[in-house]
């Protein structure tokens, strides 16, 4: 009997959905098979990180975690504490019964963005000038590497939207009006989970073996986020089936193609539906005829979106997103109740068993094909990647390739750049120029992002100036010089560098009907440039109504948000590296011409999509 027993223990402990050898299917074959509703259900929650202690993350088999609008444990949290902080929550989904780890996912959408002292590359308005697939790529692994490094395996990101519609506060997140240029950014995915190997199965979720460098990716926000009328957050894209598969869906043909994991559904609605219930374009559309086999996830609160006001209907909501074929539901803060109902309506009949099935089916795949059940733990072996010079030095490469030369002197005068490096006096100007928060934008540290110098670690963009004159030059600084200012002066400067734009703002409240340059950015223009010769450099996620202002500035520089790494904007401005990025965007001349994109019948821009002047490097 004790031989007997001994047999009966091993076999107890040996389960297949454990053992790494077996294939993929049997491992979540088995798994599945093993799980009841109430763990299925769990499977599908995602809870928000203020909720998920390790006892409700055990209570309830919660299968996912979310940083929502990059919600962090503290202002400066260090890498320790967020491994500390994901680590524990992971011990309570571990010591379930079936021991399934938990997921947790943040909003690294432009470097890890909100984690303290993380490299912050240029948003994806800049990239997509730079045209660089490769360069995209190698974002995508720094950012990957950054985000493991403080416990965390999951990244919604990136944003594929086609901003259509700069009046939307969110363009900054898209690469391009044009879905060939976000096609070819989305290369970022490949970077952010490795390269998906030959012969791959198409649609299959792809995250390189072993999982502790790389991260699942998310495309988002599915579909037709950035077509919406007027450019209205959360609002409706009215649009033919052709032109949605035309210009709103390319990006997840290749998001796809290159193994995304996970698919974000919009809070936008296509012809007066909201996707979140949208069956056609989820399950038919993307899981059957692209053969995704990802999991899709909701949008944070978005099932509640479903019915007005929100969440009137809970228990209907619940059902037509499960329905349309969403797996994860990011909830993020009425899980009880999600479960509950959820429940109910699989024993009750609604929602079949073979949904749910599906839905833990997707969820489990990309678990294990990340090598999560292998893994589930961070440890300290990526210590020292968070914010380090490698990954600076690749920012800084970025920023300089997304920067924007629209003018370069007065016509019949000479070009003002590449700036001389060895001047007397040169005056840096502007709200923008010494700010590292403005030049981040939103998505960094805060949801809405923040101002000054104080929130992470990086160069500003007049400390870049600084480093880059010559000994002999005086580099004055002024934050908002007016005329009187310019008069005392009068004669001491050689040239100007204004550096002026937008403050950061994230998805609605970054709404915005007029798109002037914010106030005193005009009056320093006049002022500055009215006197001496200056440069004008934009920190803006999106173009701006310049055509005022054109008549006094000399040179024209679109930064859009650079992020940490403002060097890279004072190489290009004094020639180590010559200028040569082109508009990922038309730059209209005023807000009634909205929307105008590449392509449109009527197309009378200030600067059309493709246009960027170059100029030569003095070299290094
Ligand atoms: C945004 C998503 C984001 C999510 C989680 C939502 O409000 O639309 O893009 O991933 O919040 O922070």
């Amino acid at each position: 009997s004790c031989i007997l027993m001994a047999t009966a223990s091993t076999e107890a402990e040996y389960a297949k959905y454990k053992d790494p050898k077996q294939p993929l299917n049997r491992r979540i074959g088995d798994l599945l098979a093993r799980m009841t509703l109430a763990e299925k259900v769990g499977q599908m929650a995602q809870i928000e990180r203020e909720n998920a202690t390790a006892d409700v993350v055990r209570e309830y088999f919660i299968g996912s975690v979310l940083s929502g609008g990059g919600s962090v444990p503290a202002t400066n949290a260090t890498a320790e504490a967020w491994v500390a902080m994901v680590n524990e929550m992971q011990r309570g989904a571990l010591s379930t019964r079936l021991g399934i780890p938990m997921l947790y996912g943040i909003d690294a959408v432009h470097g890890h963005g909100n984690a303290y002292g993380a490299t912050v590359f240029p948003h994806n308005v800049g990239l997509g000038c730079t045209r660089d697939p490769e360069l995209a790529k190698k974002i995508g692994a720094a950012t990957a590497l950054e985000v493991r490094a403080t416990g965390i395996p999951y990244v919604f990101a990136p944003c594929v939207a086609v901003c259509r519609d700069p009046r939307w506060g969110r363009c900054y997140e898209s690469f391009s009006e044009d879905p060939k240029v976000v096609q070819l950014m989305a290369s970022v995915i490949s970077g952010l989970q490795g390269e998906i190997p030959a012969g791959g199965r198409r649609g299959a979720p792809f995250v390189a073996a072993g999982g502790k460098r790389n991260v699942a990716a998310c495309s988002k926000h599915y579909v037709g986020d950035g077509g919406t009328a007027g450019g209205a957050n959360e609002g409706d894209t009215a649009a033919t089936f052709h032109e949605l598969l035309s210009v709103h869906m390319p990006p997840y043909y290749t998001a796809v193609a290159q193994g995304v994991s996970t698919v974000m559904v919009s809070f936008s609605s296509w012809n007066g539906a909201k996707m979140h219930s949208n069956r056609f374009l989820i399950t038919d559309f993307l899981k059957t005829t692209l053969r995704f086999r990802g999991f899709v996830i909701s949008d944070w609160g978005g099932i509640e979106r479903i019915t007005t006001p929100k969440g009137a209907d809970y228990m209907l909501s619940v059902k037509l997103a499960i329905m349309a074929g969403i797996d994860m539901i990011m909830i993020p803060y009425t899980y009880t109740e999600f479960i509950d109902d959820l429940s109910t309506l699989v024993k009750n009949g609604t929602i079949p068993m073979s949904r749910i099935d599906d839905a833990v089916r997707r969820i489990l795949r990309v678990k294990f094909t990340m090598g999560l059940f292998e893994n589930p733990y961070a440890d300290h072996s990526l210590d020292g990647e968070l914010g380090k010079q490698e990954h600076r030095d690749l920012a800084r490469e970025a920023v300089r390739k997304s920067l924007v030369l629209l003018k370069n002197g007065k016509p019949g005068e000479k070009p003002l750049l590449p700036l001389p490096k060895n001047a007397g006096t040169i005056l840096v100007a502007g709200s923008h120029a010494h700010n590292l928060g403005y030049q981040c934008g939103g998505w960094t540290i805060t949801w809405q992002g923040v101002g000054g110098n104080n929130l992470t670690t990086g160069t500003t963009i007049l400390e870049g100036i600084k480093r880059a004159v010559g000994h002999g030059t005086d580099v004055v600084y002024s934050e908002n010089p007016d005329a009187g200012f310019m008069r005392q002066n009068k004669g001491r400067f050689d040239y100007a560098v204004v550096v002026v734009g937008e403050p950061p703002y994230a998805e609605s409240f970054g709404d915005n009907h007029n798109l002037t340059i914010p106030a005193p950015g005009p009056s320093v223009i006049r002022d500055v440039c009215g006197s001496v010769r200056c440069v004008v450099v934009l920190v803006s996620g999106r173009p701006l109504v310049v055509e005022p202002h054109m008549g006094e500035i000399d040179a024209l520089v679109a930064a859009w948000l650079p992020g940490t790494e403002g060097q890279g904007v004072s190489d290009v401005l004094f020639g180590e590296y010559g200028f040569t990025g082109k508009l990922a965007r038309t730059w209209f001349r005023s807000v009634d011409q909205l929307p105008m994109n590449v392509g449109d019948a009527r197309y009378d821009p200030m600067f059309p999509f493709g246009f960027g002047l170059q100029t030569r490097a003095y070299g290094r």
